[in-house]
């Protein structure tokens, strides 16, 4: 059984996705694209064999793909959401990476950096993001501020043409890897909260900067503490007004949900590796796991289809949200989709899991395929904290798409310095 989810395109769209296979077909390895639309495993594994995956993403980057809703002199193809969903239809289709390693460069610094920057800024950053030469790291939250951020502590103290920021934040992703981060520091502690905050750029290699890697339960080591000492920051890398840290920081929120709102879209990935039938790639897994009997049950098919269903609208709920954010007029639609996203991964991965059956919490080793199974099982834990968790995102939604009535602020008008904590 093959399924097929494939809207027709207008004739634009379809010279689109004609040039950027063609793109494709030129930096990708001789064989790679034939063996995808052949369904050949064999030979896609022969043309994978060697390519650099590093390689891919300065690559992309470069060619205006690898962001197409940003304007084209600044890297972009100052394209259309269809565009997008194309390329993302097409990275998909031949199994590459849909933004690659500096995911939060790409989603969530550069449209920041394009909307509250200088041009100044915008030369200086955003073509080294794309190239993935400076990867950025988010460092918002700290031990005392993570749903309510704009309650942080860290502080940032004007000394002539710098500041001196002193702080720690946490749950700093990728930070040990990163050039740069997009700091949210107390600038005023005499103002209410929102009001005191001011948005940086800060060199992670700058004197005074510590980062500590913290250890997660997949044994991987993703994100970190970070300490500040005394980091002097040039007032050239202040992003916005001073006291304007939080309308900035609210840009990179928004599209730090829409970013994860429409990742993860191959519903049946998880039961093997990426085949171009994904019915087959699912029994075949199964085959592999030596359970032939699982193929045929009714209610574990009958719950893979409604994932592919979920990820349907998944995806329909993304692309209305980028249409809406293009426009100017970011809807709910990035709240809706992070959350649903969030428990949706939960559930497939706990879904694949049980199919799995003994194979699940012991493999033999090298079956990488069950290893990753269980590793993205339990990195699927973070996905209803990261990037707000969902019990807050379910207070936004109920306040500003129901309309229900705000939840309590007890704090919202009292000046920073005098909050009890
Ligand atoms: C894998 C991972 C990666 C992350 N990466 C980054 C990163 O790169 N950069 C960064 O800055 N942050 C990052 N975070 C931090 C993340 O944004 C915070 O964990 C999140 O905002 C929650 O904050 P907290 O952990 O302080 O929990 P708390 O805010 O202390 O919340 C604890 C619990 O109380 C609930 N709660 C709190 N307030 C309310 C309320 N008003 N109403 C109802 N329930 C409430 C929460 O939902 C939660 O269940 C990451 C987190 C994870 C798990």
């Amino acid at each position: 059984m093959t399924v097929q989810f494939e809207i027709e395109d207008s004739s634009e769209q379809a010279q689109f996705r004609d040039e950027f296979r063609a793109w494709l077909r030129e930096v990708l390895p001789t064989g790679w694209m034939e063996a995808v639309d052949a369904g050949d495993d064999d030979a896609f594994a022969r043309a994978k064999d060697g390519w650099n995956f590093m390689s891919w993403t300065p690559t992309i980057g470069r060619s205006g793909y690898g962001a197409p809703l940003w304007p084209k002199e600044l890297g972009g193809l100052s394209g259309e959401v269809w565009m997008l969903q194309i390329t993302r239809e097409e990275l998909r289709r031949y199994r590459l990476p849909l933004i690659g390693l500096n995911l939060l460069g790409v989603g969530l610094a550069g449209p920041t950096i394009i909307e509250h920057g200088t041009d100044a800024q915008r030369s200086r950053w955003l073509a080294k993001i794309l190239s993935c030469e400076e990867i950025w790291c988010q460092l918002f939250s700290e031990p005392g501020a993570g749903s309510d951020l704009a309650g942080l502590g860290t502080r940032a103290v004007r000394d002539g043409d710098e500041w001196v920021v002193n702080g720690q934040k946490v749950w700093t992703t990728i930070a040990q890897f990163a050039r740069w981060g997009m700091l949210v520091a107390r600038t005023d502690p005499n103002v209410p909260k929102h009001d005191g905050l001011t948005y940086f750029a800060l060199d992670m290699r700058a004197p005074g900067v510590e980062v500590r890697p913290l250890r997660q339960m997949t044994g991987s080591a993703e994100f970190n503490e970070v300490y500040m000492t005394d980091v002097r920051v040039p007032d050239e890398n202040r992003i916005g007004a001073v006291g304007d840290g939080w309308r900035v920081a609210r840009t990179t929120l928004m599209n730090e949900r829409a970013t994860l709102s429409g990742l993860s879209l191959d519903p049946v990935s998880m039961f093997g590796g990426q085949r171009s039938d994904p019915w087959q790639s699912y029994l075949d897994s199964l085959g592999r796991d030596g359970d032939s009997g699982l193929g045929s049950d009714p209610v574990l098919r009958q719950q893979i289809t409604q994932f592919f269903i979920e990820a349907q609208a998944k995806e329909a709920t993304a692309f209305r949200a980028n249409i809406a954010r293009q426009a100017g007029q970011p809807g709910p639609e990035g709240s809706v989709g992070k959350v649903f996203n969030a428990e949706w991964n939960q559930r497939r991965f706990s879904t694949a899991i049980n199919a799995a059956g003994a194979n699940g919490i012991a493999w033999h080793a090298g079956d990488t395929a069950a290893e990753s199974r269980v590793q993205s099982f339990l990195r699927a834990r973070a996905n209803t904290i990261e990037g707000g968790t969902s019990e807050i995102l379910r207070s936004q939604i109920a306040e500003r798409v129901l309309g229900l009535p705000r939840d309590v602020e007890v704090d919202r008008d009292v000046p920073w310095s005098e909050i009890p904590r």
